[in-house]
């Protein structure tokens, strides 16, 4: 019988994400957008006026021309529970995939719990909730409940693979705060659709109710993305942060 002593169990409130590669700029947008009316040109031709620049990427995020935004790259590694993931891969179009396997290697003990900035209760109908603080007695059952689900869960599968039982099967037990790891590459417009719905932000023109927890993640990739294409990102606040 295991005991939790041998178990080095981690509980998280954060999650991870590391801009790992891209290929992404303001100009990759002017060179898609201009080919339409100049043909082939260099890349330093388009730097030469940037106010131009600026109009040009506005004026294709207000009337939704949505193509010359999806020329670059920008590949993410995210750890994060598995119920984030599972939000996530809704997103099917401009985004692929790559997730760590329960099936060839050990999961390891890594379980998210709240932290006390996390708000715990829900009011108002579906589709529209609000979440306001919990007690700190809230805090504390939730914080404990989840640790002891968490703890009992592990040592269960655990034991099943002592016992020699596929990891593919005695995953089963295992619950969906556990962390999970994954690439996630996008472009800059698929970017912008998964920001509109799963991120709140007051320059929204069309508020969306997201989970907290893959907001999170989204937070972390608008930071790290803005800093790529900061006249993209400043047309996208601009124009109420719905994806051309
Ligand atoms: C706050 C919130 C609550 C949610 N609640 C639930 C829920 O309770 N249950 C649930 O199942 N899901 C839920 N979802 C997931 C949601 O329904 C979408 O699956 C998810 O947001 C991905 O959006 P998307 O399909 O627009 O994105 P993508 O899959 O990336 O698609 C992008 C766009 O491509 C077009 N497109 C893609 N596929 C098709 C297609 N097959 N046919 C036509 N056009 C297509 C659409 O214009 C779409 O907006 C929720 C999402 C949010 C943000």
């Amino acid at each position: 019988m295991i005991s939790d002593d041998d178990i080095k169990i981690e509980f998280r409130s954060d999650v991870t994400v590391e801009l790992v590669k891209h290929s992404a700029a303001d100009s990759d947008v002017l060179f898609a957008a201009r080919v339409s009316t100049l043909g082939e040109q260099s890349l330093d031709e388009l730097k030469k006026d940037p106010e131009r620049s600026r109009g040009l990427i506005n004026y294709l995020m207000r009337d939704r021309h949505g193509s010359p935004f999806e020329h670059n790259s920008m590949t993410f590694f995210i750890s994060a529970p598995i119920f984030v993931f599972r939000e996530f891969m809704r997103h099917r179009v401009g985004w692929s995939y790559n997730e760590e396997s329960g099936r060839y290697r050990e999961l390891q003990p890594v379980f998210y719990v709240p932290d006390a900035s996390r708000k715990l209760v829900q009011e108002g109908r579906p589709g529209k909730y609000r979440f306001v603080e919990g007690t700190p007695e809230q805090h504390k059952l939730a914080t404990e409940a989840m640790q002891d689900s968490y703890r009992q869960a592990y040592r269960t599968y655990r034991e099943m693979l002592d016992a020699g039982v596929a990891r593919e099967v005695a995953r089963s037990v295992l619950p969906v705060g556990l962390f999970s790891s994954m690439y996630a590459t996008c472009n800059a417009r698929s970017l912008m659709h998964f920001l509109g719905l799963r991120t709140q932000h007051e320059l929204a023109k069309v508020p969306s109710f997201p989970q907290r927890e893959i907001e999170m993640v989204g937070e972390k990739m608008e930071a790290a993305w803005a800093e790529l294409m900061p006249l993209t990102y400043a047309a996208f606040n601009a124009n109420g942060r719905v994806a051309p």
